[in-house]
């Protein structure tokens, strides 16, 4: 039986049987996870025909990169010689989903471009793909998740890429209007954990989903900062409850006015019922992962980010650092 956090939260999703009843199915039954890839350089065309396959009919009209591939399911890419040589990072389509909003995003050549909770590096390597940073700066607070970041920046040979250990709060303090293009992945109850089989006590828990969202609006606010007049900040979770998603954007735009939420126009089939303006949600049983929310954030004016960045806040080159000597 579901609990009865979990049902309300249904009933505030769903207006409808049908679809509650599924979202909840995909709950307790795991589907088999989805992955992509994301190929550093040119595709290997040999693994590409034996191990990928074409985009499901959901996503066949979306603005699909060469760099990006959909994993043939069963498939495993994070254990094969080719994922050790860096030749590809693997990731859930859900992933794919959240970071695409990165795509229709018109920067400046050569964008810097931060990420602000970076660790394990899928976004930044999405990132890196979609908009060709002349700049990269990823940040992640949690030392141990810092060394993964930088391993797998390293293995991909991520260019221009830089990592750093900020709190939001200076990197707001020390780096403002300094990005054309700011990505918050933020920490939140990870609901969707669920769906990949993975358990996740007190997830729905009144308590732990207002930690989050207090959290997602501090480092929400404070990335913000960072973002240059006429540049882009999105916004990503891997959870459902709307405290952590729809109602960290209301609050934030209602004290931050010089932002507005911008459509995304491959993402209109998943437009969030929470909203009048632009947010959009994945559900697991829509079959392509997990699921997780998305909103891209435009501030008004004209970039290019042009504040200096000095060298002690830039962090350490991901080039020329091994993981471990940070
Ligand atoms: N963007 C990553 C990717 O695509 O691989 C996943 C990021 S994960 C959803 C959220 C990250 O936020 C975690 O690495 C976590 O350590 C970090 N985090 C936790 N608390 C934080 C805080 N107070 N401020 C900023 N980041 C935080």
């Amino acid at each position: 039986m579901p609990s009865r956090l979990l049902l309300n939260l249904a009933q505030r999703l769903f207006p409808g049987e049908p679809e509650r009843n599924a979202f909840l199915q995909s709950l307790e039954t795991p589907a088999p996870e989805r992955r992509a890839v994301i190929w550093t350089g040119s595709p290997d065309p040999t693994w590409r025909s034996a191990h990928t396959t074409p985009p499901p009919p959901e996503l066949s009209d979306w603005p699909w990169p060469r760099w990006l591939d959909i994993v043939t399911p069963g498939v495993r890419p994070g254990q094969d010689d080719l994922h050790e040589a860096g030749a590809f990072y693997s990731l859930d389509v859900s992933s794919i989903w959240a970071a695409s909003p990165l795509w229709i995003i018109e920067t400046p050549p050569s964008p810097r471009v931060l990420d602000v909770c970076a660790a394990p590096g899928g976004k930044s390597i999405f990132a890196s793909r979609a908009l060709a940073p002349g700049l990269l700066l990823s940040n992640e607070v949690i030392g141990k998740r810092l060394g993964i970041l930088r391993h797998n920046l390293a293995r991909c040979g991520i260019p221009h890429a830089f990592t750093q250990r900020l709190d939001p709060a200076d990197l707001g303090a020390q780096l403002p209007e300094a990005f054309d293009v700011v990505l918050v992945d933020a920490p939140c109850s990870g609901q969707s954990l669920l769906t990949k089989g993975i358990d996740n006590p007190g997830c729905f828990h009144t308590t732990v989903v207002q930690h989050n969202s207090r959290r997602q609006r501090r480092i929400l606010a404070e990335a913000a900062r960072t973002v240059t007049p006429g540049g882009h900040l999105l916004y990503t979770t891997c959870t459902f409850s709307p405290e952590e998603n729809e109602k960290v954007i209301g609050w934030f735009l209602q004290r931050t006015p010089e932002f507005r939420a911008i459509e995304v126009p491959h993402l209109a089939p998943w437009r969030s019922r929470l909203r009048d303006d632009p947010a959009y949600r994945l559900f697991p049983h829509q079959g392509l992962g997990a699921g997780g929310f998305a909103c891209l954030l435009r501030r008004e004016g004209s970039g290019p980010a042009s504040t200096g960045i000095a060298p002690e806040v830039l962090g350490y080159p991901v080039e020329r650092n091994r993981p471990d000597s940070h």
